[in-house]
């Protein structure tokens, strides 16, 4: 089997079910999809259609119980960068430290790592709360700081999942503008789960996930 040299991702018929036999929850159904670089791709769904899930199998966070998914070799922890929807900042240290954190755990030299997660922060807009702990930050500040945490190593995949969910719509909307600049920077392929249509709407392409299936791909005009 080879992967279309193209593809970030590819799933073919992955699927993805939590427990076994009358326990069995099939968070998703056998799903195909490839991720390009570049690519913009907003899953859409109400909560407990398996967007977590699908997005798990992306990253490589969890292995298909079925099917398929192949991550280009190029991928590493490193170059996905990942956000979650919310309380991801270790509460010990402060947003620059927080922000460098994949980059030291990587073996990258602190000063080094420390000038990436500084120029991230700054790329997102919160430079100036370099300093600050978590708990002297706003939510929507946190997600900023988990969005610059996640683009800092110039990453080749961003996957978000529900990024704007805990966000007021004005906030959201600034943590994703946030996101697609910090793609468009590194050139990456971003990939957002959102239960909000409107959110889905700022992003070139559109899936819908419903009881673990992915429905077709709508292109936002
Ligand atoms: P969403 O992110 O759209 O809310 P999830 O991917 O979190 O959906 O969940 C999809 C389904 O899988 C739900 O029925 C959920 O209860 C189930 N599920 C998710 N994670 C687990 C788990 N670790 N163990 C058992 N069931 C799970
Ligand atoms: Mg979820």
């Amino acid at each position: 089997m080879t992967r279309a040299p193209s593809l970030l991702v590819h799933c073919r018929q992955a699927a993805l079910t939590f427990g076994q036999g009358h326990r069995a929850v099939v968070a998703v159904h056998g799903t195909d999809l490839g991720i390009r670089a570049g690519d913009r791709l907003a899953v859409v769904g109400p909560s407990g259609s398996g967007k977590s899930s699908l997005l798990h199998l992306l990253a490589g966070l969890e292995q298909p119980t079925g099917g398929t998914v192949e991550r280009g070799d190029a991928l590493t922890a490193l170059t996905t960068g990942l956000v979650f929807q919310s309380d991801s900042l270790i509460p010990a240290l402060n947003v620059l430290e927080n922000t460098a954190l994949p980059l030291v755990l990587s073996g990258r030299a602190e000063t080094q790592a420390h000038e990436a997660a500084q120029s991230a922060l700054e790329r997102v807009g919160i430079g100036d709360l370099a300093g600050r702990l978590p708990q002297e930050i706003s939510g929507g500040q946190a997600q900023r700081v988990a969005v610059a945490r996640a683009v800092a190593q110039s990453p080749l995949l961003i996957l978000a999942d529900e990024p704007t969910g805990r966000l007021d719509h004005t906030t959201g909307a600034q943590v994703l503008d946030c996101l697609l600049e910090a793609a468009d920077h590194s050139g990456a392929a971003l990939v957002v789960t959102t239960h909000d249509p409107a959110v889905a709407a700022r992003l070139a392409t559109q899936c819908a996930m419903r009881d673990g299936r992915l429905l077709p791909v709508k292109e936002t005009s």
